[in-house]
């Protein structure tokens, strides 16, 4: 590991001005990615400056009737926070899905969204990868594709964002807000993060010395919703693929749907195209069949824009193409799961 200075920032100002001053600076939350690759050699800032103590630690109501998030509340007292168990049970899965309780208590907010990939070649400094070194390579062309993208992806980089709650944050239109140097801006998650292109090493739109100190949650909107995780391993493992929904059903005919996929890009996938697909639609309990096929058109919708990596048979390079028809089968059950909520058969994942 590289030696580097740590300093402990008093105030969220002088945090942003010890990154802005230096340009191989990084913050450290909750450490839980980050002194991973200070190990590894992903990672070697001259400087790393605690956030950890910034008062960024509280949950509050806001005047909208939505939920201000600090920066620096852990990842398991969110997930346990009473109104976000009740108002946004989606994001209270998520969280609970995304990392083992250890890890939960030690992960931030802001850290969780600015986590980075987990592909193997980006972790190992061996291998050429455009995310770690631009220029470089991508070794996951022609390599090991089990975990990486089917929608977005480039030629510099198939990778997928690893963030759970960042995929729930998604769906449910919450905002960052961001301080920098030139002052306070808020971005909605599903800007953040960007798809690759030729700039893979570019995980965010963040510029360098910008501070994430809150996430905000729209007032709760009462539809259904719920989280599901698909993994290789029952206990924690990073996601195939996920699905983040909501259906509000009103008289019987969807009046929204929002949809968003983790595991499948380098950044939340919102699914605009399956949202689209469902707006309108009657779902009649005593018609299984056409709810079905609704659900089913919802994610062809989708999946049409998706670009999995074929791999050779028998090969340890077998690809990503199995993840279409999984990503299609996890949607789908999980708006059959939600349907039958809203028709009364509700279940603790799915309550409002
Ligand atoms: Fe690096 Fe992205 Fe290629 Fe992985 S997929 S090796 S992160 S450039």
């Amino acid at each position: 590991m590289r030696p580097f200075e740590l300093v402990t920032a008093e105030d969220p100002n002088q945090a942003v001005a010890l990154l802005s001053e230096h340009p191989d600076a990084s913050y450290l939350g909750g450490g839980t990615n980050l002194v991973d690759h200070l190990r590894l050699g992903v990672a070697t800032p001259t400087l790393v400056v605690d956030v950890r103590r910034l008062p960024l630690g509280e949950v509050e109501r806001s005047e909208d009737g939505g939920l201000r998030i600090g920066a620096t509340v852990p990842n398991a007292d969110l997930a346990a926070h009473p109104v976000v168990r009740r108002d946004y049970p989606m994001l209270s899965r998520a969280l609970l899905a995304g990392a083992s309780g250890q890890i939960r208590n030690a992960a931030t907010t802001a850290g969780n969204l600015l986590q980075r990939t987990r592909c193997a070649y980006f972790q190992d400094v061996t291998t050429p990868c455009n995310k770690r070194e631009p220029g470089s390579g991508c070794s996951a062309v022609g390599g090991y594709t089990r975990y990486h993208a089917i929608f977005g992806a480039s030629e510099s980089c198939l990778a997928v964002h690893p963030s759970d709650m960042a995929v729930a944050l998604a769906a449910l239109d919450a905002t960052v807000v961001v301080l920098g140097p030139a002052g306070e801006r808020r971005i909605p998650v599903v800007d953040l993060h960007r798809l690759p292109g030729d700039e893979p090493d570019r995980d965010t739109v963040l510029a360098h010395g910008d501070l994430i100190t809150a996430v905000e949650l729209p007032a709760p909107s009462g539809a259904k919703s719920t989280y599901r995780k698909v993994r290789d391993r029952a206990s924690f493992a990073f996601a195939l693929v996920s699905v983040a929904a909501s259906l509000d059903v009103e008289g019987g005919t969807v009046r929204e749907a929002r949809i968003a996929f983790g595991g499948v890009a380098h950044k939340p996938w919102r699914a605009h195209l399956a949202e689209d697909a469902l707006a309108g639609v009657a779902l009649d309990p005593d018609d299984p069949e056409a709810q079905e096929q609704a659900f089913l058109d919802a994610a062809d919708a989708e999946l049409a824009q998706a670009s999995p990596v074929g791999g050779a048979a028998g090969d340890f390079t077998e690809g990503n193409e199995f993840k279409v028809g999984l990503l299609r089968n996890t949607l789908v059950s999980v708006l059959r799961e939600l349907s039958a909520a809203d028709s009364g058969a509700e279940s603790e994942g799915t309550r409002r």
